[in-house]
């Protein structure tokens, strides 16, 4: 069987001129700053071979959190070829989160920032992590120093495509974070699918600006441009005019839905900056009509939206040549090729076309079950082996796919179900509206009452009380929110998601008798 490791594959698609520039540096120290293919392959190598020096069991798991830098996405691809489990985590963990998964996923290895050692080498030490480095976004620290002393050669370890690549930790918004499996076959699998459904072609510059701890910046951005072989722009930190300063640069720009709210309030966002942009990207939250249709009247450009998630990676994509037709705002589009997905009931039964349910997925894509939690991850799958998302939709006649919602943020309220998203695109059409989150809290008679946050446009004077009144007339009683309240903007992670248990939280007293 030929080796199915991820970093082989990717490897095996660096350009012929090794001494081409793979990644350039837009920000950060030294910038600009640029590393060749060939850079990239001895730079891994010299890091998977101080991993091979300290004796780790097979298939250790090595987990990372450190400030974004090159530096750490030659550290991710050394783990890939030195058969090791990349475990990458949200920078913005502080000391209980990450006892929490260094406890869960025993890593035999930790690379942390060296502002952060102090704290995190006590609690791995504890928890007998025997290995903890440091690596700063200025080339500091002793993973480079350790690995500046290793041969630049190195044999890549053989894998089968079910073994382990990564275990991405879901956020966690709900309960405890449960770490998502991932093959090398998943992954693999994933990026040759989205490199012939976004048609990467020759000559390809992809702009990088997302963090690497998540699955769309490490997975679908940094694979989609090496399996391509095109070179990356990278920033190290998302800035707006920055960004749109280099577009002349770039031919595919990928991004959450903040980045292009935020690249929409500079002037300089015009048709003449995007002029050498084939392709822009949104997902990992939902893209507001609003901003899709604004980004086209700008930019001339349409952006392609997609969904995915941490357990599966990419599961659907509007087309994105003309011949697999059109780019639609507000659905995610078609399953990619080779995914199945499918829209089932509350007890398991199919959906007629167009009705809501819940959103099931299989493929090559899906995840291998959660990290030490096989019960958990048993619950996840139907009976025949589809992985229900937590994500609810509906599909059109033609296998479009609109999201609606998380199921756990499906409000029931007398009985009758809610679904946040329906009321929020009422809101969100409302003058003086920049976007709304619609949450149910506890409420003594109806068991959930809907309860709507909404984010006045710019200066907008706005009244709770009359957008109520407003949806009043146009919707069912029972779905107009009983309370409204207007604020400057919504809780949102890291990628961009609103944090809804956030907004329930505040407000779980309000109907409290
Ligand atoms: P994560 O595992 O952190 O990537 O979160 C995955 C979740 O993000 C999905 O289950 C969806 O709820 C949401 N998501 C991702 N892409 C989209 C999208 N294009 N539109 C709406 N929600 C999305």
């Amino acid at each position: 069987m030929p080796d199915a490791n991820l970093f082989t594959a990717l490897r095996a698609a660096f350009p012929r001129d090794l001494d081409a520039t793979a990644v350039e540096t837009a920000d950060g120290p030294g910038a600009p700053a640029f590393f060749t293919w060939r850079d990239l392959d001895r730079a891994s190598a010299r890091i998977a071979n101080l991993l091979a020096s300290l004796d780790l069991p097979a298939a250790s798991r090595i987990a990372v959190q450190t400030d974004k830098s090159v530096e750490a996405l030659l550290l991710y691809l050394a783990v890939l070829r030195s058969g090791h489990v990349y475990l990458p985590l949200n920078s913005a963990y502080q000391a209980a989160e990450i006892e929490y998964f260094v406890g869960n996923a025993e890593p035999a290895v930790f690379v942390c920032a060296p502002k952060n050692f102090a704290w995190i080498s006590k609690i791995a030490f504890r928890a007998g992590t025997k290995n903890v480095f440091t690596l700063g976004d200025d080339r500091s620290g002793t993973l480079l120093e350790r690995a500046a002393v290793q041969p630049d050669e190195h044999t890549v370890a053989p894998r089968e495509p079910g073994d382990l690549a990564s275990i991405i930790y879901t956020s966690g918004t709900t309960g405890r974070s449960k770490g998502a499996m991932l093959t090398h076959g998943n992954l693999l699998s994933n990026a040759r699918t989205l490199k012939d459904y976004w048609d990467w072609r020759a000559g390809d510059v992809l702009l990088h600006a997302l963090p690497i701890f998540h699955v769309h910046g490490l997975f679908v951005a940094i694979h989609g441009a090496l399996l391509n072989g095109s070179k990356m722009l990278w920033f190290n930190r998302f800035d707006a005019k920055a960004a749109i300063a280099r577009l002349p640069d770039v031919t595919v720009f990928m991004g959450v839905p903040t980045l292009y709210t935020r690249m929409l309030a500079e002037p300089a966002l015009d048709a003449a900056a995007c002029a050498r942009m084939r392709l822009f990207i949104s997902g990992s939250a939902p893209l507001l009509k609003e901003t899709f249709d604004a980004w086209t009247q700008r930019t001339g450009h349409t952006i392609l939206e997609r969904y995915g998630m941490s357990e599966t990676v990419m599961l659907t994509s509007n087309p994105c040549r003309p011949q697999d037709g059109a780019r639609v705002g507000g659905t995610v589009g078609y399953a990619l090729p080779g995914v199945g997905v499918r829209v089932h009931g509350d007890q398991g039964q199919p959906l007629a076309t167009g009705e809501i349910g819940g959103i099931e997925v299989r493929g090559p894509n899906v995840f291998a079950g959660y990290w030490r939690m096989p019960e958990k991850t048993k619950e996840e799958f139907t009976a025949d082996g589809w992985f229900r998302t937590g994500d609810v939709g509906r599909m059109d006649a033609d296998g479009r796919l609109t999201i609606v919602g998380r199921s756990k943020d499906l409000i029931i309220t007398g009985g009758y179900n809610v679904y946040p998203a329906e009321i929020e695109g009422l809101i969100n059409e409302l003058p003086g509206v920049a976007e709304s989150a619609v949450v149910g809290v506890p409420h003594p008679d109806f068991g959930e009452g809907v309860v709507a946050v909404v984010v006045r446009q710019g200066g907008a004077a706005l009244d709770g009380a009359a957008i109520a009144a407003t949806l009043k007339g146009r919707i069912a009683a029972f779905k107009v929110p009983k309370q409204v309240f207007v604020v400057d903007e919504l809780p949102r992670n890291a990628m961009g998601k609103v944090q809804k248990n956030l907004l329930r939280e505040q407000h779980r007293e309000l109907f409290a008798r």
